[in-house]
């Protein structure tokens, strides 16, 4: 049976706003709220022993501040925090991470509520989300973990190309060779060998990849329906193929959702030296004008506006929509804007809010003939995922669904896919507690199933730019949706291919499955075999503008006008100044962004602890600096910022510290490589494989 509240060994407090209320009716409020209390009180969701707190009396400085604890953030502040010699510290915008947003059926409770998500809106699109008044709305998570706290969890790593791509266009150091490690660093796949293969992924990271416990019955038909297309499925779009369709390997342990906050901030949630200040919103950095050097960070907290200190680096990791603002806000930035808002030009970077890129798709309805719109959550999945982490609870419908394919206007040679298919249907979202008869559901309630293809290497660009000088004020983002053709035209090809998928032997036999009956009916030429000026107006009308908003500080070389932070994320200009998180992609990457943004962030903290790590300064006599003397380099070992996990005082332990440090790849002693030699790291078969077939051009 399912128990009240849980006696766990810390007590548990009720974190963030109530999800219950996101669902609609008297009835299933009733019932969501019982359930949401149960969720509430478990010891493996509620985690109360690992929860941060917010700290409320700050030191006048911080070796570092890391301004943004969203998914890049909560990784740099985890990684520099494992230093106990540096004090670092974390301002958040809004508060820790409500206990349910840990079950993955919930993934869209966090959305659209001003306490949680910044509530994005685009300007105004000539030709996309025309049926919302043409101004799309990207979800953008205002919680510690930030996106990875609301996202879908599903982990892709985009192409070996993307990368390569990224190098040699000025990233040096990035091409995938070099950043395939950084995937690994993070990683704990609990599918090797079963599902997925050692060549491509790793264990020991903090962050557990797995499939989810459950998926509906219809993603794995979808999967077996793309074989009639001529798509053999895969198990790992992140290992040796790059198209097919697959159930994704997803963020997730224990049947419950693993957010980076989770996964890098937790476990050290007891170190005294990393201080989190939640419901801080950053309003500047502070930068002596004539050094060109960082001093502080501005930021408001309860109304009043405070400075605190920076003696080594200040990192922003706000994201690709506040990352820029704060730029601005702060003098860097183009000179026109700085001027246009009287904000004295500290230093002169046009690139900063420009080469806004998005993902950008068509939602296409489908209804499900045979199958009554039977509500997914009811007391029996309730109760699977209460006693077991398991059931509908435990997944995220159709979300983890998710499909590659080249269509005709892919890369050359089909080296990177060009279009994705994301699905939505079958959610456990809300539900009212009844345990519902398909037989008695009316024939008129069918279920309906979204899928939408994406664009994956859309050619229109945007910007980003200030509303105002307040802080507070959204940004005006422009992401200038199809304002280059490429992208319609490979919706087009998409959409094609998703009505050939509906219209497969076994969807269309077991399902029925239909184009949903007057969908898009503002646009002519709907049915079964649409035209494309139908599948141009949908695209219009019912855009999937994505929420892989990346580009707005740029990564290059000095020599590119419009590169914002150079290959090591340093503010070009400034110093002690880095950009750490999806802003700095200079393109998309060929798929979701959280994994790319999670090896960003390992790279970029690697990049902080290797240019100031102490023991580079190591006296001659080769001791090195014990806990509680004076260092020369931070002046901060001062016998406060104690752990016992890495205590100097014993020979030993120095010496094991010292190993861990001075190879600059602590994470090298995790790597599984199962029976293979390490001789593997150097082995080409590590890059994916280029050549996959390009869709045929008619269907
Ligand atoms: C709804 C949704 C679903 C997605 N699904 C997937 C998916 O399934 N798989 C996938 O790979 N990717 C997915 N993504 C994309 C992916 O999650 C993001 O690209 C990635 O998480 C971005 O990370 P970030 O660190 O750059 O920014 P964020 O995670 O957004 O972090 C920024 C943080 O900074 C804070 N902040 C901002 N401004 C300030 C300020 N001035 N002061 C203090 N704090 C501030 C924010 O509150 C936030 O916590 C999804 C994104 C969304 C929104």
């Amino acid at each position: 049976m399912i128990r009240s509240a849980e006696t766990c060994q810390c007590p548990i407090q009720e974190i963030g706003p109530s999800m219950a209320e996101t669902c609609s009716g008297q009835a299933v409020l009733l019932f969501m709220t019982i359930l949401e209390a149960f969720i509430n009180g478990r010891c493996d969701l509620a985690d109360p022993c690992n929860r941060l707190n917010s700290k409320d009396d700050l030191h006048d400085s911080y070796d570092f501040v890391v301004v943004g604890g969203g998914t890049a953030g909560a990784v740099v502040a985890g990684r520099l925090s494992e230093n106990p010699q540096w004090k670092v510290l974390l301002l958040e915008a809004g508060g820790d991470e409500p206990t349910p947003s840990a079950v993955p059926a919930w993934v869209t409770a966090y959305w659209e509520r001003n306490d949680t998500d910044w509530l994005y809106f685009t300007e105004p699109q000539e030709k996309a989300c025309l049926a919302y008044g043409g101004k799309c709305y990207w979800p953008r998570a205002k919680l510690l973990g930030g996106c990875s706290t609301i996202n879908g969890m599903m982990y892709m790593r985009g192409h070996a190309a993307d990368y390569d791509g990224w190098a040699v266009n000025g990233a040096t150091g990035w091409s995938w060779h070099e950043v395939f490690p950084y995937f690994l660093k993070s990683e704990n796949n609990k599918e090797i060998g079963a599902v997925v293969s050692h060549e491509y992924h790793n264990v020991g990271g903090p962050m557990p990849v797995q499939r989810f416990r459950h998926a509906p019955e219809f993603a794995h038909d979808l999967v077996s329906a793309s074989l009639e297309l001529g798509c053999p499925p895969t198990n790992d779009l992140n290992g040796d193929s790059s198209t097919g369709f697959t159930v994704a390997q997803t963020f997730n342990d224990g049947g419950s959702r693993y957010s980076t906050a989770r996964g890098f901030l937790r476990p050290g949630a007891k170190r005294e030296n990393l201080h989190v200040v939640f419901n801080a919103l950053a309003s500047k950095v502070v930068v002596d004008p004539n050094t060109k050097k960082v001093t502080g960070v501005e930021y408001i907290k309860d109304g009043a506006t405070k400075v605190v200190g920076v003696n080594k680096e200040a990192i922003l990791s706000a994201g690709t929509l506040n990352s820029p603002q704060l730029l601005l806000l702060s003098g860097i930035g183009p000179k026109e804007t700085l001027e246009q808002f009287d904000i004295p030009v500290v230093q002169e970077l046009p690139g900063v809010g420009q080469n806004l890129q998005n993902h950008v798709g068509v939602k296409l309805k489908f209804t499900l003939m045979k199958e009554p719109d039977a509500p997914i959550l009811d007391w029996a999945s309730a109760m699977e995922y209460m006693l077991k982490r398991e059931g509908p609870l435990a997944g995220t419908g159709l979300s983890q669904l998710t499909g590659m394919m080249n269509s005709k206007f892919a890369p050359a040679g089909g080296r990177q896919p060009d279009i994705q298919y994301f699905f939505s249907g079958y959610h456990a979202s809300c539900g009212d507690g009844r345990n519902t008869d398909p037989e008695n559901y009316d024939s008129l309630e069918r279920r309906t199933v979204m899928i939408t293809p994406v664009a994956l290497q859309p050619r229109s660009r945007g910007y980003l730019t200030l509303r105002s000088t307040n802080p507070t004020d959204p940004p005006v983002m422009q992401p200038n949706y199809f304002y280059d053709d490429h992208e319609m035209d490979v919706l087009l090809e998409g959409a094609k291919i998703a009505y050939r998928l509906a219209n497969t032997t076994l969807l269309r036999e077991k399902y029925g499955m239909v184009p949903a009956p007057g969908y898009g009916k503002g646009c002519p030429g709907s049915g079964d075999s649409p035209t494309d000026e139908f599948l141009r107006c949908l695209a219009r009308m019912y855009t999937a503008p994505e929420n892989h908003q990346v580009g707005t500080c740029k990564m290059g070389p000095v020599n590119d006008p419009m590169a914002v932070v150079d290959p090591q994320l340093r503010v070009h200009g400034i110093q002690g100044l880095r950009v750490i998180d999806a802003a700095i992609m200079p393109t998309l990457p060929t798929g979701n962004t959280a994994a790319p943004t999670i090896m960003i962030a390992e790279r970029g903290a690697e990049f902080v602890i290797t240019r100031h790590q102490q023991f580079k300064k190591r006296p001659d006599n080769g001791l090195g600096i014990r806990f509680g003397e004076s260092s020369q380099s931070s002046g901060t070992n001062n016998g406060q910022w104690n752990d016992n996990r890495w205590s100097y005082g014993n020979g030993a332990d120095w010496q094991n510290n010292e190993q861990k440090w001075n190879n600059g790849k602590p994470w090298d002693k995790t790597w599984n490589w199962g029976d293979k030699p390490r001789d593997d790291q150097h082995s080409t078969d590590w890059r994916k494989k280029y050549n996959t077939p390009t869709y045929p051009e008619s269907i």
